[in-house]
């Protein structure tokens, strides 16, 4: 181990002894030195004047008696000592009686010295004698040069320095090897053995003391290192062992690792195999659903051809003369007819759910007047006993953006349920307005629902108990499908029940509002409502007739009747008319069930009397409170159930079937249409060429030339692109409307078709036409 000579410790610290030895020494020296210096200048003084004192007696008789030849003798003598260079004696006079002189001493080292004492001194002393020392004889003079004592002085003080450098050197040098012998030769050997020591090798001996260092500081040392060594030491072992047991944990880990892996791989092959097991069962469980729904496509296209037929040729014999036995019974076979299709539309609905093939329209509609007809639609499934009342809320915008068609079967599934298990009460079907949408509720006073058939009867083909199909008939498929559809329209559905006190279903949709609040109507009059207090009819007037600016009050069917002060008497108590028009002449509005409409006699007797239907709708009611008020209608016109614009058109039917082609040329003849007819596509392209039309109606499914390929080649003529093509098709499944409006045609009536949709199709699209 190689420590520079002047980073050794005994090396640094001899030097810093030494240089602390040489500054103090070299004071104290200087501090001897002036000693000696001021020492040495009162010494000149001192020296000289014990030489003037001797000289003063022999010098003072001297000048007593003028002798000359003495003075001579005794200024040489004085100038014998060494420092005098100049001695006189003057008389009284003034007068030199002897002078001598010699000239100073040279030497370069005399400046140093002049500097110090002077370059010389002048000594002065009068002259008397003894018994009369006022009388002065003259004066002994000396003159000295201070050389020859400075000189003494300088040789004195170099030694003095001299000594002093020499006294440091000499104890710097014993320092150092002091110093060597005991701090840094014991430390680089004991630093030397410390890093020689392999602290990882087995050998634990201790680090060795320095000869004679057992109990000083380095002793300390080497005992505190070796203690500390040994600790290191046990760490290490420790710290090895560790390492050992870890390395030995993570082998054992590794290995069970390997073999998880293996288990897993074998696992994961196992799972690839199933799930290739599983995408051929999916493969073969879509391909099947495919071949269903193709299948379903065409059984529905086969049941449907004849159900045309049939439906068709009934409706037409009903519109002709029959008795009424006759009568009652095609209408029943009717009705069944009607039965049957809604049952096949529930079934293929559903199965278009299952094969994800229903797709929603999403355009603007009138949800309230919707919501109105469909309940005016199903009034006749009414029980006599039961009271339906649409609730419309004011505040519900006219124009909501949604599918139409699919919330009419919601709500239509709804009501007729509601209609089928109410004996008596009220059937309530509701729409309020709230945040992002609407609710619609359909609430009645029916049987109720069993808590544990509350979820059930939302699966297909579930019933609530065994003996409902008996003696309520129905599929069981209604509630699957309003849920389904519900879900597809994002819509939440619940139910709130309890058997024998009525259910009520409630529907929130999101449907976005495309149109404003329709301005409510405003009209002038106090009307007068004479209804049970706990009737749909009260609630539906109280709600209506203050948002139309009349004013309304509510009278309880059972309360007497004495001054009546109003314009309108709005009643649904048939009973308590005759005892009120003995009190007033006032105007009433009767609002009853179809069936129960007053005989003509009543009529006479109640005058002046409007009888209206329930349920009411908004617009029914608010013209006959115009009517009734005489104020003029400032809204809507009002508009006739059934227009008959354009019947008169030219109508060309391309059917095949020959029972289909006798329905539909029997009602387009009832609708007054003149019918071409062609049997195939072909034949309708020719007969195109000679004759006008305004309206095809065009079986999709013919020989020779299909509906689809017809359609194509008739809109490749320039003449024809705007000529409105109906497709007649029998397969109702989702891509077939879309199929229709590729190949050209504008719209799609599925059959079988009843009388009311045909002449809403002519008068949409012949309208469209003139
Ligand atoms: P369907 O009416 O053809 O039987 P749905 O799916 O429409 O089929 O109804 C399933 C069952 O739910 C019904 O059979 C009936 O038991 C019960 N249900 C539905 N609506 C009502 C209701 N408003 N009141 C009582 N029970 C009802």
């Amino acid at each position: 181990m190689d420590i520079a000579l002047t980073q050794r410790l005994s090396f640094k610290q001899a030097g810093l002894t030494v240089l602390v030895a040489f500054i103090l020494g070299t004071a104290l020296s200087l501090v001897q030195v002036g000693i000696d210096y001021a020492s040495e200048d009162a010494s000149i003084d001192r020296e000289i004047n014990a030489l003037m004192e001797i000289s003063h007696n022999p010098a003072a008789r001297i000048a007593y008696n003028i002798d000359a030849e003495l003075a001579q003798e005794l200024v040489l003598g004085l100038l014998r000592s060494p420092a005098v260079i100049s001695a006189q004696i003057i008389d009284n006079n003034q007068l030199s009686l002897a002078s001598v002189s010699r000239p100073a001493m040279q030497n370069r080292y005399r400046v140093l010295s002049d500097f110090m004492f002077g370059s010389r001194r002048h000594f002065e002393t009068a002259l008397f004698v003894s018994h009369s020392p006022t009388e002065a004889l003259g004066k002994l003079s000396l003159e000295v040069d201070t050389y020859a004592f400075g000189s003494h002085f300088l040789r004195r003080s170099l030694l003095t320095l001299l000594t002093g450098f020499a006294r440091s050197l000499l104890l710097s040098l014993i320092l150092l090897v002091m110093f060597y012998f005991m701090l840094t030769k014991p430390l680089t050997g004991f630093i030397r053995a410390l890093s020689e020591r392999d602290l990882r090798s087995p050998n634990h001996n201790k680090l060795p003391y320095p000869h004679g260092h057992e109990r000083d500081e380095i002793g300390v040392l080497v005992n505190v290192t070796n203690r500390q060594l040994a600790s290191i030491a046990s760490e290490i072992a420790q710290r090895q062992d560790a390492e050992e047991r870890l390395t030995r944990y993570l082998a054992e880990l590794e290995d069970m690792v390997s073999a998880r892996t293996e288990q897993l791989e074998a696992a994961n092959s196992r799972l690839l195999d199933s799930n290739s097991e599983l995408e051929a069962a999916r493969r073969i469980a879509l391909d099947m659903a495919q071949a269903r729904s193709a299948f379903l496509a065409n059984m529905s296209h086969e049941i449907r051809t004849p159900l045309n037929g049939l439906l068709g040729m009934l409706a037409l014999s009903l519109d002709g003369p029959l008795n009424n036995q006759q009568r009652q019974q095609l209408s029943i076979a009717h009705d069944s007819g009607e039965v049957l299709v809604e049952l096949l539309n529930d079934i293929l609905d559903l199965s278009k759910f299952e094969a994800g093939q229903l797709e929603l329209e999403h355009i603007a509609f009138d949800l309230g007047s919707m919501i109105e007809e469909t309940a005016n639609l199903l009034s006749q499934n009414a029980a006599p006993g039961v009271e339906l009342t649409c609730l419309i809320d004011p505040l519900l915008p006219n124009q909501l953006l949604g599918d139409p068609t699919r919330i009419r079967q919601i709500a239509s599934n709804l009501l007729s349920n509601a209609l089928k298990f109410t004996r008596h009460g009220r059937v309530d079907i509701r729409v309020n307005a709230q945040a992002g949408g609407v609710r619609l509720i359909v609430r009645d006073t029916g049987i109720g629902i069993a808590e544990d058939a509350q979820t059930r009867i939302f699966h297909p083909f579930a019933q609530a108990g065994v003996g409902i199909t008996r003696q309520f008939g129905g599929t069981g498929l209604g509630l699957a499908l309003t849920r389904r559809l519900c879900e597809a329209m994002h819509g939440r559905l619940s139910l709130e029940t309890r058997e024998g006190f009525g259910s009520t279903f409630s529907i929130d949709l999101p449907l976005p509002s495309k149109g404003t609040i329709v301005q409510a109507p405003q009209l002038r009059g106090r009307i007068l409502g004479l209804s049970p207090a706990n009737s749909g009819l009260s609630e539906q007037l109280a709600n209506l007739l203050p948002s139309w600016g009349l004013q309304y009050q509510q009278l309880d069917a059972d309360t007497g009747l004495d001054k009546i002060e109003a314009d309108l008497l709005i009643s649904d108590c048939p009973q308590r008319l005759s005892e009120l028009r003995a009190l007033s002449d006032l105007p009433i509005m009767l609002v009853s069930a179809y069936g129960d409409f007053l005989s003509e006699e009543q009529v006479q007797a109640l005058s002046p009397i409007e009888q209206l239907a329930r349920p009411l709708s908004r617009q029914a009611l608010l013209q006959a409170l115009r009517r009734t008020l005489g104020q003029a209608e400032v809204h809507a016109p009002e508009q006739s159930s059934e227009p008959q614009r354009n019947r008169q058109a030219r109508v060309l039917l391309v059917e095949d079937n020959p029972v289909n082609q006798l329905v539909a040329k029997g009602l387009l003849g009832k609708l007054g249409c003149e019918v071409l007819l062609a049997n195939h596509g072909a034949e309708a392209l020719k007969l195109l060429e000679t004759q006008t039309v305004d309206l095809i109606l065009m079986d999709c499914n013919m020989p020779v030339m299909d509906g689809y390929e017809t359609s194509r080649r008739i809109r490749q003529k320039a003449e024809f692109t705007a000529l409105p093509i109906v497709a007649l098709t029998a397969n109702a499944l989702s891509d077939e409307r879309e199929r229709c409006r590729a190949a050209g045609m504008t719209d799609y009536l599925a059959k079988p078709f009843r009388k009311d949709e045909l002449a809403a199709l002519l008068d949409q699209w012949l309208s469209s036409v003139s």
